[in-house]
């Protein structure tokens, strides 16, 4: 496989400040086309730290991406660390010149003549034309290497890599590489990988690789060939394998989310839906709303949070309060229910828990939720507990409210 490597520039970075950004999409961008990123550096704005690591990335890798430090600015130095490491003049780009003057002529915007270092370019190398700003990247092929200087502000890097680096790399013999992300929820990261362990052997040239966030899992599975068909046949092999022991989880494919996956099963199936929130304040309905389309399916989220609110809002009896308290199934019930009849919703969703830190008892210690669902006909209420060892309130919301909308997908499937 060809590897690539990637050079992220910037003092910023190594603070913290700054999360690089570029570098995971740079690696991303890298293993779909088949290279392999055995090494990243992360470097000071200094001409000799560029330096070092320039020398590194060229002694080990086919193709090396530099972001960053391109700019105006006398701490913006990659160009000139580049050129003396290449041993090549810097050279004043007349055409690159008026591009950078044509950029602040249509903003209305003075330019300072520093803009101008922009227009310097090592000679022989290539000027990959900026559209979305004003340093324009620059390409190199050193002994046999191929070397891109890319500037740091993540759109422009994204767009000119995808515009630009794209088309020039080398893979004239490298390998494909796909991968497809399977998304789960209820199934945790360790019980996942114990059920597909064995497939590794199965299908030798796929990864699967199980990342945990948020309450879900995501499986990346990566299938590696010669060809885009054979690939694709690997992908969905391990994928049909992966989904028959699995499937009963996994909620959705690729760029999605639950509540993403959720707007659209409601709008398919022609349902809406209201919510009644107490401990998540809103967080589901935020959720929600979130998602384009969501006016089809979504008229009321009430936030009510206090006993008054979902007494007189959504008509929770006092005697419900008084005997089985706020936390409870009852209550989460009469809540779901309420929020059904007063919007006319197909479906009402109740929320009541305890987010702490303080608050909790032996029945309901920090972390407890019920969350209800009731669609006039059936209700569903689950007793959640989302607190690990260290509780953290705004974890133990987001959580709750991920199993409200995982309770959905499932319940809008059987009305
Ligand atoms: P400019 O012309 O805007 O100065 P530049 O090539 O000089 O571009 P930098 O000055 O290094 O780029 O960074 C510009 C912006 O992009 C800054 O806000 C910086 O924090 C951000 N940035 C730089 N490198 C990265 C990175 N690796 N990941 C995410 N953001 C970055
Ligand atoms: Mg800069």
């Amino acid at each position: 496989m060809k590897k690539a490597e990637i050079i992220s520039v910037g003092d910023e970075l190594l603070s913290g400040q700054i999360t690089d950004t570029n570098a995971a999409f740079l690696s991303r961008a890298f293993r779909k086309i088949g290279y392999e990123v055995p090494f990243r550096q992360t470097c000071g704005d200094r001409i000799d730290y560029v330096q070092k690591a320039l020398s590194l990335a060229l002694s080990r890798a086919e193709a090396v991406v530099i972001t960053g430090g391109l700019g105006p600015t006398y701490d913006d130095i990659t160009r000139q660390a580049v050129a003396e490491y290449l041993d090549l003049p810097l050279e004043h780009d007349p055409k690159v010149a008026d591009e950078i003057r044509a950029f602040f002529r249509q903003r209305n915007r003075a330019m300072s003549e520093n803009n101008l270092l922009q227009a310097l370019v090592p000679r022989g190398a290539t000027v990959l034309e900026n559209l979305w700003g004003t340093a324009p990247g620059l390409y190199l092929s050193e002994k046999g290497r191929q070397l891109f200087l890319l500037p740091g502000v993540p759109r422009e890097m994204k767009a000119l890599f995808e515009n630009a680096v794209l088309p020039l790399l080398k893979r004239e013999d490298s390998q494909i590489s796909l991968t497809r992300i399977l998304r789960f929820y209820g199934v945790s990261e360790s019980s996942l990988d114990e059920k597909i362990a064995d497939l590794l052997s199965v299908f030798p040239q796929t990864v699967l690789a199980p990342y945990a966030k948020d309450g879900e899992v995501e499986l990346h599975v990566t299938a590696i060939a010669d060809s885009q068909k054979i690939a694709e046949e690997r992908l969905m092999a391990a994928e049909k394998a992966v989904l028959e022991r699995l499937g009963a989880y996994c909620y959705g494919f690729g760029d999605t989310s639950l509540e993403k996956c959720l707007v659209e099963k409601l709008n398919r199936l022609g349902l809406s839906v209201a919510t009644a929130e107490s401990c998540t304040g809103g967080m589901l309905s935020q959720r929600i709303t979130a998602i384009p389309g969501a006016s089809a399916v979504l008229a009321y989220g009430v936030c009510t949070y206090s006993e008054e609110a979902k007494k007189v809002l959504l008509s929770v009896t006092e005697e419900t309060l008084s005997q089985k308290g706020v936390y409870s199934e009852a209550c989460a019930s009469e809540m779901a229910e309420g929020i059904r009849r007063l919007s006319n919703a197909d479906i009402g969703v109740g929320i009541t828990g305890v987010a702490g830190p303080d608050g909790g008892d032996e029945k309901n210690p920090v972390g407890t939720v019920y969350i209800a669902l009731s669609s006039g006909k059936y209700t569903w209420v689950e007793k959640g507990f989302f607190a690990t060892r260290s509780p953290d309130r705004d974890q133990i919301r987001r959580l709750a409210s991920s199993k409200a909308l995982s309770m959905l997908l499932s319940f809008c499937e059987k009305l």
